[in-house]
């Protein structure tokens, strides 16, 4: 694997936050805890507005 950390699979990471209430990590689909901290994105669709997209900060993705 090349040494860059360029993501792939979205479109962008904006920056790190606290998970919201009920979200889930879009890579691991499991729930974040209270307060976790996060990498917050979003993903454009084709049709419809852009999904705002949740991963555990430092585990997902691997
Ligand atoms: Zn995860």
């Amino acid at each position: 694997m090349a040494a860059s950390r360029t993501e792939t699979d979205a479109s962008q990471w904006e920056y790190t936050t606290y998970a919201p209430a009920g979200e889930k990590c879009s890579a691991c689909m499991k729930p974040f805890k209270v307060l976790e901290r996060v990498r917050r994105g979003h993903m454009e669709r084709v049709s419809g507005a852009p999904i705002t997209l949740y991963r555990h900060l430092g585990e997902c993705p691997k």
